[in-house]
């Protein structure tokens, strides 16, 4: 593997991608928010390109990132649901099985010095964890932060629910503290990414940084709380603008600017609270599959590459961005399994049009809705079968169902929906895909961590309430 300056290749570009955590459509500057100010990431669409059609591949945490990191819908790896629920918890047997070609694993095959910080969400298990999965170095909570020990939630294994161990904060894949402050958390991995930039400016790097924003509870530096217009989520809006700036400064102070690509998105909409974040002009939320569920902030930057100041309307998804980001590194993915994903560099550089027809949105196993280039059909909500036609040109927020109007369209696209169904499956309808892959399962499950109540913790019950 190249891992000196001889061996670094200058045509192929660094990669940084920063994933959020239920940032909301309507949550930035440049995507038209008036609550928000985030200098950073307007400067950075000004550089680059702003998509307004991206779509996650779910409304909901584990199932979005584990198709982010394979190019895959969902249920295509067996993560729909997990053990029947829409996300990881703690101590699960399930996960990211490493028969799976992560993102990290495929750039790191290429040659790529990888580091993951932040929120991972793709299993706690040893087999799950980002290490195995071609991260050389990881730093971060290995799920959601509300996972941990909180007021509020029963920790003794009473209730529907059995209780959170400590919340693990995570040095590769060892424990190295426990209910840390997750106030102070931004800022050290903002360290350790440049940092690890720093170290491998002479050989080309691959950094995944998972912020735990803006996911409850909210927990933020007073700095950011004092200029807020918008309460603790605005103030975690600006922490996560000011990591974007931190990382920018940095590549331009390593002159590696013009060697960088950096995407910068989130893994669902935001959730529908009062002083929370916005979806506009989209209708729905976190967890739901209108469009605020699922079409989420997406930026690259890439200077001299990327056309500074584009738009681009054309739909794109998330799972894209595996075989793009490998070809960009002059890789490409296993040709022995079915991805989701296509390569749209053509998009970013040369503004071509999408290389798909269809999207399907997928709510854990359930096929709730698919869309092509104008209309959007949905198919169940709540598992009750729905149908609904939208025209999303024309009524992005999704308020008048024309079904009635347009029979050949609803037609047309349940004949696409059959597809994805006898592909992907759908519980709701008892389908299962002929394409789905197994999720990863370990024998004997353990937590990272187990509650001992003489040790020191900083917080040993997280002292707000909110879960999301
Ligand atoms: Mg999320």
């Amino acid at each position: 593997m190249p891992s000196t300056t001889a061996n670094r290749d200058s045509t192929l570009p660094n990669i940084v991608l920063v994933n959020c955590d239920d940032l909301g459509y309507g949550d930035l500057g440049c995507y038209g928010s008036a609550l928000h100010d985030t200098p950073a990431l307007d400067r950075m669409a000004a550089e680059g390109l702003r998509f307004t059609n991206f779509y996650m591949g779910s409304p909901v945490c584990s199932a979005s990132r584990g198709a982010l990191l394979t190019g895959c819908l969902p249920p295509r790896i067996g993560f729909g649901s997990f053990e029947g629920l829409p996300v990881l918890f703690p101590g699960q047997p399930v996960g990211l099985p490493p028969s799976e070609t992560s993102l990290g694993r495929l750039l790191s095959d290429a040659g790529y010095a990888t580091l993951m910080v932040g929120k991972w969400h793709c299993g706690d298990q040893p087999d799950f964890l980002p290490t195995n999965h071609g991260f050389d170095h990881y730093f971060g909570l290995p799920y959601s932060n509300d996972m941990g020990r909180q007021v509020g939630t029963p920790t003794d294994g009473g209730g529907d629910q059995p209780g959170y161990p400590p919340l693990p904060l995570l040095d590769d894949d060892e424990v190295i503290e426990q209910q840390p402050d997750q106030a102070s958390l931004t800022g050290r991995y903002v360290t350790e990414v440049l940092r690890f930039m720093r170290r491998n400016r002479d050989r080309r790097f691959f950094v995944y940084l998972a912020h735990l924003y803006v996911h409850l509870p909210i927990y933020v530096q007073d700095r950011f709380a004092r200029q807020s217009r918008n309460g603790a989520y605005g103030a975690a809006v600006a922490s996560i603008d000011w990591a974007t700036e931190m990382v920018m400064v940095e590549l331009e102070r390593l002159g590696l600017d013009d060697d960088t690509v950096v995407v910068f998105t989130s893994d669902n909409g935001a959730l529908d609270r009062p002083d929370g974040g916005s979806n506009l002009p989209l209708r729905g939320h976190k967890g739901t599959t209108w469009e605020g569920g699922m079409r989420v902030p997406a930026i690259v930057r890439w200077p001299g590459r990327i056309e500074a100041g584009s738009v681009c309307d054309e739909l794109a998804t998330a799972m894209d961005l595996y075989p793009t980001l490998a070809s960009l590194a002059g890789t490409t993915p296993p040709t022995d399994r079915a991805i989701d994903g296509r390569d749209i560099a053509p998009l970013l550089m040369d503004g071509a049009p999408s290389p798909h027809e269809h999207f399907a949105y997928y709510f854990m196993d359930q096929l709730c809705a698919v869309r092509d280039e104008r209309w959007k059909l949905h198919l169940a909500r709540h598992g009750e079968p729905v149908v609904e036609l939208y025209d999303l040109l024309d009524d992005p927020g999704e308020t008048a169902d024309v079904a009635s109007e347009h029979p050949e369209v609803v037609s047309d696209l349940e004949r696409v929906a059959q597809d994805y169904r006898q592909r992907l499956g759908d519980s709701r309808l008892g389908i299962e895909g002929t394409e789905v892959r197994p999720i990863g399962r370990v024998e004997s499950p353990s937590t990272l961590t187990t509650y001992d109540p003489s040790h020191p913790y900083y917080a040993a019950e997280y002292d707000l309430p909110d879960r999301g």
